[in-house]
């Protein structure tokens, strides 16, 4: 078990890194392309998550079993809740909960009953190579973000809430963020990847670049900023992370 796997949410994020990969070949297992090969050295496999929970739980599980992955990184976008979680950040989730889990009153609200946690921990080494990458690539000069109107991207780390909903209303995400508080940011995939990997017993990380503020205002441009900035994010900051693993 040598192998790590990135898995992308996007596919533009999967077309960004692919370039990259040396003595490619592709498998197709479970309804999933997975390229294998060389980045800089690392044998890795790259796959898309597919959207939403079930889907990325199932291309966990191949790339866990079929593919022995002996860690996972997933990348992705998500919609920031936490008061300075901003668009063009990115967020490394320490923990991960999936929000819409309710088994209630047969057990606690958010717990994914018979396991006995809601909460599910992000491995604390890769967390650390996750933050160490991004603090390189987000203090490097990136032409694209002015064309958003981003700053100075910041880093957080902390809870990720993942739900098979896109979050567009600010009265969800005020929702969202009464009832958890501490909640950096929502998306669709990370806390399946996390109870899976659980599973497995395999060490695991989740990165999202802010895409929205999960409420009404339509974002600027979905699609380009997922091309211009969280595509080449994803890719830069996996890039610097493989090379302190
Ligand atoms: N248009 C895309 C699909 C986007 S689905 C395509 O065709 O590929 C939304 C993706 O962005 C999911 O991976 C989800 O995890 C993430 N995401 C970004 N903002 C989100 C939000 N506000 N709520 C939930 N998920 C969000």
């Amino acid at each position: 078990m040598s192998r790590i796997a990135i898995v992308s949410a996007m596919h533009e994020e999967l077309r960004a890194l692919l370039p990259l990969l040396q003595d490619a070949r592709t498998e197709r297992r479970g309804g999933r392309d997975c390229h294998l090969g060389r980045i800089d050295g690392h044998e890795v496999l790259l796959a898309l998550s597919g959207i939403g929970k079930v889907a990325a739980a199932t291309t966990t599980a191949v790339v866990l079993d079929a593919f022995a992955a002996r860690a996972l990184l997933l990348t992705g976008v998500a919609g920031g809740l936490g008061a300075g979680v901003h668009v063009g950040d990115v967020v490394i989730a320490r923990t991960l909960l999936q929000h819409d889990m309710d088994a209630s009153p047969l057990f606690p609200r958010y717990e994914v009953p018979l396991t006995g946690r809601a909460h599910f921990p992000a491995d604390p080494r890769l967390c650390d190579a996750l933050a160490a990458g991004s603090v390189r690539v987000l203090s490097a000069p990136h032409a694209a973000l002015a064309r958003f109107g981003i700053e100075r991207p910041r880093l957080h780390s902390g809870l990720v809430i993942s739900g098979d909903r896109f979050v567009a209303t600010a009265g969800e995400s005020l929702a969202l963020r009464t009832a958890l508080p501490e909640a950096l940011a929502v998306e669709m995939e990370g806390a399946a990847v996390a109870q899976v990997c659980a599973d497995f017993g395999r060490p695991f990380a989740v990165l999202r670049t802010v895409s929205d503020r999960a409420d009404d205002c339509a974002h600027v441009d979905f699609a380009r900023f997922i091309d211009e900035v969280a595509a080449e994010f994803s890719r830069d900051i996996v890039r610097a992370t493989l090379s302190q693993l």
